[in-house]
């Protein structure tokens, strides 16, 4: 099936994901109409929400609960309007459902003006958890160091140097 959502599920394309789980994922809209504007979309491809079952529907329920929690730590949202487009004004036809941060500073309105949009790569950032990212890269350097050191073993006991 050549639909968007259905390849960014697969990582055919890519997306700012700030959470997934076998049922849903959930990234940044890449023309947001609010700074950390979130799509939350089914790994499964159901077109609205007349084609969606009421058991996934209850999951969705907890991860918006979730992603709320997660835009007021992050971002400091004080507000959450949440859109759900079925038929008319669904240009995606894959089950998906807008999450619009509400801010003070935008007059607690969920389309913020184009001038106070910030670029998605940097709202993708706030999200980030930068321990784990120090982590990740501190372990990277040692194992560089490693491999280094052990090259450099191997050459002298090789005679080399
Ligand atoms: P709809 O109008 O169907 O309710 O919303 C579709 C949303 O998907 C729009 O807000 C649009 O900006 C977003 N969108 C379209 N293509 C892409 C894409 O390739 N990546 C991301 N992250 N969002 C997209
Ligand atoms: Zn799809």
């Amino acid at each position: 099936m050549d639909c968007l959502f259905c390849k960014i599920v697969s990582g055919e394309i890519p997306s700012y994901t700030i959470y997934e789980d076998d049922i849903v994922k959930v990234f940044l809209d890449i023309n947001p109409d609010a700074n950390g504007h979130a799509l939350i979309i089914t790994k499964k491809h159901f077109l609205n929400i007349m084609d969606i079952d009421s058991e996934t529907l209850a999951h969705i329920n907890i991860i918006i609960k979730k992603m709320y929690n997660l835009m007021k730590e992050k971002l400091g949202a004080e507000g959450l309007t949440i859109n759900q487009n079925n038929d008319c004004g669904q240009e995606i036809k894959h089950f998906h459902i807008h999450l619009l941060p509400r801010y003070k500073y935008d007059g607690y309105h969920s389309v913020c003006k184009r001038e106070e949009i910030i670029p998605v790569e940097k709202t993708y950032c706030k999200f980030k958890d930068w321990k784990v990212f120090f982590y990740v890269f501190y372990m990277s350097f040692l194992h560089i160091c490693c491999k280094t050191f052990l090259y450099l073993v191997l050459l002298k006991s090789t005679k080399r140097i």
